[in-house]
């Protein structure tokens, strides 16, 4: 049995439908899209407004969504930076029990869905009780994830991550317990039990290395093989060249630049996303753009961390492939992400509509809006659905704008992603459909009252 949705306007790689139509099966993939109805297909829902398709979150550490905002704080007498930030992460780290890890998960992923994400991939390094003593159940803490991904409606592909060091050469240090595992063969077992119970509890699942410096040279091609024997095509994730100490790091250590490094010793592909890649050379720009790898980009947690920037206008000139993530969750929205990403281009060019370029992008998306929302919806791939966004068997995740929202007042439909995702103080986002199920109705998730209260007693536990 399938549903058709008549959408007043229908946005799709080729341009707006209006009206568009979408039959989604009982699996909540897309059966059908179109400007017409299937044939002998009754339309079972209207809906008004602009409906663009969910967009995927590639990178994301839940957990951290419980320091945004309880890190602003200077006058410390020293540089703040992400070392200093990420002590307070340790500490936090530290104190949390199952039942947070999942309650803050489900808060996250809640947020996520208000603003325009449908689907994430969790970079998942909080395997061990406190001290590093394994649970029972040695997936406790990814399954919580899975748990609070049902209680909020996302779509979770959670990535076990490998954790070996403290920096090149070095051994994890007592705050790291809870993340390092005794091998790699260890790693492997706990990412092949994810896998194969996946389906049992509505997850995705990937693979990531924590990064050069928290994963040696044998151990990143034990695990990069282990992971092929587990499914041919896993996605692969890695932190990479962040920092420019992380970079100076793995030079003294590996005799070269982190993505230089990647781009000789692994077998990087369209099942690989390099996570910040804040700091490249032109070489490793373009070696990185060619090698079909994605760039995982989290601007606003890059912003408050003080990274950098990624050179984004050269390498997407060079056909580059690059998505968002929210990593630390300072803003968990399509709309933050994707201003910051172009704010920062500009910033630092002294120009304007930076990556809308007639003479190298796509000539069909001459608008900013238009351009970095399209090119965004490529981390499907991220999360092991390669099925392009509002396509025949893609999921059917769809997120329709307010047409009555001030941010989009007076806006006619060419400039509706413009004006969301680049202008107005509100986010537009009214409606949250993912695999084919309706989870924020009218700017309310269907649960929000319940995460929202479950979060905030997790907060006052850790932090009181
Ligand atoms: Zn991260």
């Amino acid at each position: 049995m399938s549903r058709c949705i008549a959408f007043e306007h229908l946005w799709t790689p080729d341009g707006w439908l209006s009206p568009g139509y979408l039959d989604v099966d009982a699996a909540g993939r897309i059966a059908a899209i179109g400007a017409t109805p299937p044939p002998q297909q009754r339309v079972d829902e209207q809906v008004a407004g602009h409906a663009v398709p969910g967009m995927p979150n590639v990178h994301s550490h839940a957990f951290q969504r419980l320091l945004a905002g309880r890190c602003e704080i200077g006058g410390r007498g020293h540089e703040d930076n992400l070392w200093t930030w990420r002590q307070r992460m340790y500490a936090l780290a530290q104190r949390i029990e199952p039942r947070h890890y999942e309650d803050v998960a489900a808060f996250t992923y809640m947020e996520m869905l208000l603003h325009g994400f449908t689907r994430v991939a969790e970079f998942h390094y909080l395997h061990h009780a406190p001290g590093g003593a394994r649970y029972a159940e040695p997936a406790e803490m990814a399954w919580r994830l899975a748990a609070g991904a049902r209680r909020a409606g996302i779509g979770l592909t959670v990535l076990p991550t490998l954790y070996a060091h403290a920096g090149i050469g070095r051994t994890p240090l007592p705050e790291q317990a809870r993340f390092v595992h005794a091998d790699v063969d260890e790693f492997l077992r706990l990412a092949g039990s994810l896998h194969a119970r996946r389906a049992e509890h509505g997850a995705a699942v990937g693979l990531a290395l924590h990064s050069l410096r928290a994963v040696a040279p044998a151990e990143l091609s034990a695990a990069v093989a282990g992971a092929a024997s587990i499914e041919p095509h896993l996605p692969i994730h890695i932190h990479v060249s962040e920092t420019r100490h992380e970079v100076e790091e793995c030079l003294a250590g590996l005799g070269a630049r982190p993505v230089q490094w990647l781009l000789g010793h692994a077998p990087l592909d369209a099942g690989w996303t390099l996570v910040h890649a804040t700091h490249l050379d032109e070489g490793e720009r373009s070696g990185l753009a060619r090698s079909g790898a994605l760039a995982g980009l989290c601007p606003m947690t890059e912003a408050m961390l003080g990274d950098g920037l990624f050179p984004l206008v050269e390498y997407h000139r060079e056909g580059g492939a690059w998505a968002i993530g929210t990593d630390s969750h300072y803003a968990s929205g399509v709309a933050a992400e994707l201003r910051m990403l172009e704010c920062g281009q500009r910033l630092s060019r002294g120009r304007r509509n930076v990556l809308a370029d007639a003479e190298h992008g796509d000539p069909r998306r001459l608008r900013s809006g238009e351009q970095l929302f399209a090119s965004a919806l490529r981390g499907m791939r991220a999360l092991g659905d390669p099925a392009p966004a509002l396509s025949v068997g893609s999921p059917a995740d769809v997120v329709v704008l307010d047409p009555h929202s001030p941010t989009l007042a007076g806006h006619d439909t060419e400039a509706i992603l413009d004006a969301w995702l680049l202008s107005g103080a509100a986010d537009a986002v009214r409606d949250v459909m993912v695999d084919g199920r309706w989870q924020v109705r009218e700017g309310v998730h269907l649960r929000q009252e319940s995460i929202v209260r479950a979060y905030a007693e997790a907060a006052h536990t850790l932090f009181d």
